[in-house]
């Protein structure tokens, strides 16, 4: 049986190694002595992560309470102790140590697991109390170094440079299958803690079990990118289906028999906070099975902010208040299993067909199969008139491919434009290397007479344009900072981007995302550039549209 003892001790390991290829293999050494069910529990402990969303409901204060029960504590001690330490784990280890405690607890690492899910799920009346008591019981037995990885567990940061790629790596490692296998397993699975166990119980024949099956949810199919409609058609050929991008949350429904279990897009359960959703899945969808869809808070037919839907997921205790105040609609737009077979070999168009057919009185998403730009972008108009966010344009041949954000689905957004100065250049990489290609965006503080940085991009114009604009650049020339070319600011360009954010990158304090340049305004002088004001604008509509 693994101690929880060495568990912190290959934390500690880990922590100080900076190779990630030989973090990965000490992980797969470390998994290779454990059983599949403590593999699995490893597993989340390496990343502080629990199973479907569940959370460790315990504050620093806490832990600071227990610990002064346990040490005798003065406030300026700990202070001290903190001003020395870089994180929790190492002020607890601190404290542990300025008072000789060097025994191990010999507790297993099932043990200590098992008592952290009992801290998950305590709550209501006495629940700090009783959560107190577990805790004490855990660290009174401890020593430094396994109160140490207890603290980071709980708070949920282990700053020991362990994503879940590395695990999966270590997981290869120790089964000798390749990556590519563990991560297909993965993306079916969806759990990183399944996936161990799993591959350690079963090596190679886990492979076989790759099948979908009702509430075992699995990592969503992502989209690209695309910034017009006529990018798409680059990227697609022949016809596509254009659907509504709905601004909900995405959700990935269960059905076998009358049960329904809804997941979020990051596989944690959200049965509890959609009751009517579950209600309208097990009233309408026809058999078994997995179906995906966005679901949107809506009110007398018009779409309500995003916020909302997420109230409905936070305040999930109130759910019968919340459900008059904002009512849910589902749109379905996948179906990736049906009575008992898995569908997602095969192409959108399949797909679509099975879920119009299984799907009874809900809807499906806004759809249009268009063979033009021209016909794309009429629809694209059609989605922003109805509020959508914009569209997504799905390849009809295109299989369902989990977790993976490929270029079958590709997404088009509004965006909004700017008209902004550039101010400075930077040299390219690779084929850009002749080019001055990353261009330093500014807009007007009309009232200091300045010119403030919010972007940078190097997207957008053509081969010719880059030549054209680094001669064009050169020629207003100031000065150059290593691969910075600092320039008068002359050149006007319109700019499209998804969205502003506030950040603290910029002296402005915004931001532009995926800024890319569609115009160069020679028609425009650099005084008629847009200002602060106008980006401040932007970014409050944008929050009052969220
Ligand atoms: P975003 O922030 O743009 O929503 P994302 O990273 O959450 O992106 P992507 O796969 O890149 O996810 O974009 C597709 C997202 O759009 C889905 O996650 C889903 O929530 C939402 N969506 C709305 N309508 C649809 C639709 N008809 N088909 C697929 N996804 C849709």
């Amino acid at each position: 049986m693994a101690k929880f003892r060495e568990f912190a001790e290959i934390c500690e390991i880990l922590g100080k190694e900076n190779s990630k290829k030989e973090k990965a293999r000490l992980i797969g050494e470390f998994l290779r002595g454990l059983s599949p069910a403590e593999g699995k529990i490893a597993s989340y402990l390496f990343l502080a992560h629990f199973p479907a969303g569940r959370r460790i409901f315990l504050s620093w204060s806490t832990l600071i309470d227990v610990l002064g029960e346990m040490f005798p504590l003065t406030p300026w001690q700990l202070q001290e102790i903190g001003a020395e330490s870089v994180d929790v784990g190492e002020i607890v280890e601190g404290i542990y140590q300025r008072w000789n405690r060097y025994k191990s607890s010999g507790f297993s690492i099932e043990q200590v697991y098992e008592k952290l899910e009992e801290l998950s799920v305590q709550g209501g009346k006495g629940a700090s109390k009783k959560r107190k008591t577990i805790l004490k019981g855990l660290l009174v037995g401890m020593d430094g170094l396994e109160a140490k990885y207890l603290a980071k567990t709980i708070v949920g940061e282990m700053r020991i440079g362990v994503q879940e790629g590395m695990v999966l790596e270590g997981l290869a490692y120790a089964v000798g299958l390749p990556l590519e296998d563990i991560r297909k397993g993965f993306l079916l699975f969806g759990d990183i803690g399944e996936t161990v166990e799993t591959f350690l119980g079963k090596g190679r024949e886990a492979l076989l079990n790759l099948s979908l099956k009702p509430f075992r949810p699995i990592q969503p199919m992502l989209a690209q990118m695309a910034y017009s409609i006529k990018e798409v058609f680059e990227e697609m050929e022949g016809e596509v289906a254009l659907e509504f991008k709905y601004d909900g949350a995405r959700v990935q429904i269960h059905k076998q028999g009358e049960e329904v279990r809804i997941f979020s897009r990051h596989l944690n359960d959200l049965t509890d906070a959609f009751p009517e959703i579950v209600e309208k899945v097990r009233k309408n969808i026809k058999g078994d099975a997995i179906i995906e869809g966005e679901v949107v808070a809506m009110k007398e037919g018009k779409f309500l902010p995003f916020q909302d839907i997420l109230r409905r997921v936070t305040r999930r205790k109130e759910v019968g208040k919340m459900r008059g105040k904002v009512p849910l609609e589902l749109f379905l737009f996948d179906c990736l299993y049906s009575a008992g077979e898995s569908l997602i070999d095969k192409s959108y168009e399949e797909r679509w067909r099975k879920l119009e057919e299984i799907a009874g009185g809900i809807p499906l998403a806004e759809r249009r199969i268009v063979s033009s730009v021209e016909e794309g972008e009429r629809f694209f108009k059609l989605a922003l008139q109805a509020k959508a966010e914009g569209v997504m344009a799905k390849a009809l041949k295109g299989v369902y491919t989990p977790g993976s954000r490929g270029k079958l689905w590709l997404k088009v957004k509004k965006s909004s434009t700017l008209d902004l100065v550039i101010i400075a250049g930077e040299w390219g990489y690779g084929r850009r290397h002749n080019w001055i290609s990353d261009y330093h965006l500014a807009c007007w503080d009309r009232e200091r007479k300045e010119l403030l940085m919010i972007g940078k991009t190097f997207k957008g114009l053509t081969d010719e344009e880059f030549q054209e604009m680094t001669e064009r650049l050169l020629s207003l020339k100031i000065r150059e900072e290593g691969k910075v070319v600092y320039v008068k600011p002359e050149v006007v360009v319109e700019v499209a981007f998804n969205d502003i954010q506030k950040s603290p990158r910029y002296r402005c304090g915004y931001a532009l995302r995926l800024a890319r340049i569609i115009r160069i305004r020679d028609d425009k002088k650099p005084e008629e550039a847009d200002d602060i004001q106008t980006v401040e604008q932007i970014f409050n509509s944008q929050q009052a549209n969220l």
